[in-house]
């Protein structure tokens, strides 16, 4: 069953925030064979991982990694090659808007000092990665909003411009006609890129990069661009990104527990089930109708990806093969 058509079965209602359409690789249902699962013997450096099917995305990083850069260019780097397709409609330009039709993104970076830069809610800006890696680098704050995030962007050199793409204009549209504005969710129409890199020097660095959730209410802000829910990076232990409903991954600190539970000894495959379990296992939890997805990998190049539902996955660029890896999933039946 396609990713697709898996939606359409687990829509539901009335359940919050509405999740608009377009899923980055959606249509790329990578082999069951490709199944993925951490290998000791997967220890080649550089390499990339990302989330979904993002192979232009891990080619770029994998080329700047390749010369000689370091993980924290080729993360970002590879974050801007999608949050620059206009087609791509969960990130960047072209992002889905929020219930009144403005685009609203999410971003954050870390590095191999474990420092950090994060923008949320920044209009206008389409590499809103790189304003992220301003903010770490250029001042004393982890993050900036709004306005003052834009204004900041402005005063380094990005350039405004409008990222209602007319197919996202539609998609809106058509979106305010059928949900009359109500606030219901459904699981597709929202994804993040989370890039991983490990560069020739054995440095990780992570990235982020979302318009979140489509048709959003105005001023939601997600996992994304929280350090330590949406990305989190210890050099000396691995990283991990996420994707899916951010409300699930911030209530449970998600990367940050993925980071952790690695410090402990578990494998990257084992600390993304086990955050995923901390998500699926709690009281009441409505699992069955959103998705969390999480990417991890350690010091030792040992990557990992699970989620709730099937139809995630990861990509990963690593000893001249870039690939998309079907993600292993909690809800068998
Ligand atoms: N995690 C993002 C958010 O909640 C969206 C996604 O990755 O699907 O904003």
């Amino acid at each position: 069953m396609k990713r697709r058509n898996f939606i359409k079965k687990a829509s539901l209602s009335g359940v919050g925030l509405a999740i608009g359409s377009t899923l980055i690789g959606c249509e790329n249902k990578p082999s069951e064979d490709k199944k993925h699962v951490s290998s000791s013997e997967q220890i080649k450096l550089p390499l990339v991982i990302a989330t979904w099917h993002v192979i232009d995305s891990t080619a770029k990083a994998m080329e700047i990694l390749q010369a000689g850069g370091s993980a924290l260019d080729a993360v970002e780097q590879g974050c801007r090659v999608e949050e620059a397709n206009e087609k791509g409609q969960s990130v960047g330009k072209g992002g889905l808007p929020d219930r009144d039709g403005n685009v609203t993104l999410d971003a954050c970076i870390m590095d191999k000092h474990g420092n950090c830069g994060s923008v949320v809610y920044l209009q206008n800006i389409t590499h809103a990665v790189s304003v992220a890696r301003k903010v770490m680098e250029d001042t004393p704050h982890v993050m900036l909003a709004g306005e003052g995030a834009k204004q900041f962007a402005i005063s380094k050199g990005f350039q405004p411009e409008d990222l209602l793409t007319e197919a996202s204009k539609k998609a809106w549209e058509k979106w305010k006609v059928e949900a009359k504005y109500k606030p219901i969710i459904n699981i597709e129409n929202h994804d993040t890129i989370g890039m991983l890199a490990i560069d020739k020097n054995g440095d990780i660095s992570g990235a982020c990069t979302t318009s979140g959730l489509a048709y959003k209410m105005g001023g939601r802000v997600g996992d994304s661009p929280i350090i330590g829910s949406g990305l989190f990076v210890d050099n000396e232990i691995g990283g991990c990104v996420a994707t899916g409903l951010g409300e699930e991954v911030v209530k449970t600190v998600g990367s940050f527990l993925v980071v952790e539970l690695m410090r402990q000894g578990k494998s990257p495959q084992e600390a993304c089930e086990e955050a995923i379990g901390r998500i699926v296992n709690k009281p009441n939890s409505d699992y069955k109708n959103f998705q969390v997805g999480y990417i991890a990998v350690n010091k030792k190049g040992e990557t990992g990806s699970y989620s709730i539902h099937q139809w995630f996955s990861m990509t990963k660029f690593q000893d001249g093969v870039n690939e998309q890896i079907q993600s292993d999933y909690f809800i068998k039946t």
